[in-house]
């Protein structure tokens, strides 16, 4: 299962905390790095960094944005240097841990790290089911990039030690990629019902994401919604059709 955990970063800027993150994830078990549109090279100075993990490096893979990354996954937890995140649902570390290691049985479970000095965009935010904080000093909260990987991972591994009394993960959660597709779907019908004026979308997508990530939907409930969206979406063409005036 500490193979279905992938760490990724995006938009790294120094090479060396590339380098640092490889050897703290190989430290903990972890070898499957991803790097988002990073803002630098792997370079000699990355490779020195990893000291005996230059295969971690070597073995990266890399995509242009966040939701590439994720698609497979069927849990994606942002880690933020900041302790509560546009009122999302939040986890400690430990939690994060134990939830990677439950999860990591059943698909690719993804922990997001953000950029040296922005950290992560609200939209990358909102692609995560959870976001996870280090509980660290209120007034210097901010730790290194590889060094809360290291937290981060040393966590997922004590969650893997202690689970040989492994508790079996009942639910059945969609993937990223399922997801984003009910999200789209959702808005196109509350485009068709003018619920969102596309010139004008305001926040609804973000409130209703919101909404619906902390109802964690299961495949057959997803599914369900997705049934729900369709059948408001033919009783409006055939209401248009009966009465042309109501079309768009
Ligand atoms: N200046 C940035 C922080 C960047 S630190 C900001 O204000 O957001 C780089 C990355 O390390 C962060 O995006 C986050 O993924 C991780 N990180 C740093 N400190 C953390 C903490 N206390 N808890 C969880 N993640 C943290």
């Amino acid at each position: 299962m500490l193979d279905n955990v992938r760490i990724i970063l995006i938009g790294t800027s120094h090479p060396g905390n590339i380098g640092s993150a490889a050897r703290a994830m190989k430290t903990m078990g972890l070898s499957n790095l991803v790097l988002v549109a990073p803002e630098c090279e792997v370079d000699g100075k990355s490779i020195a960094l990893s000291a005996g993990a230059s295969d971690v490096l070597k073995n990266h893979q890399r995509f242009a944005t966040l939701e590439e990354a994720i698609a497979d996954c069927g849990l994606v937890i942002g880690a933020s240097a900041r302790p509560r995140t546009l009122d999302w649902p939040m986890l400690d570390p430990r939690e994060m841990g134990e939830k990677a290691v439950i999860e990591g049985a059943k698909y690719p479970v993804a922990i997001v790290f953000g950029r040296e000095n922005s950290g992560l965009t609200n939209d990358e935010l909102h692609k995560c089911h959870f976001h996870v904080f280090i509980p660290a000093n209120p007034e210097y909260s901010s730790l290194n990039l590889a060094m809360a990987v290291q937290t981060l991972s040393y966590e997922i591994r004590m969650s893997f030690l202690a689970s040989h009394a492994k508790v079996e993960l009942e639910e059945e959660y969609p993937l990223s990629e399922e997801l984003e597709g009910m999200f789209n779907h959702l808005q196109e019908t509350l485009e068709d019902t003018r619920f969102i004026v596309p010139a004008h979308p305001g926040l609804v997508m973000t409130k209703l994401r919101r909404f619906f990530n902390r109802a964690r939907p299961e495949v057959v409930e997803l599914r369900m919604w997705r049934g729900v969206f369709s059948s408001i979406q033919k009783s409006l063409i055939s209401a248009r059709k009966e009465d042309p005036s109501q079309e768009k």
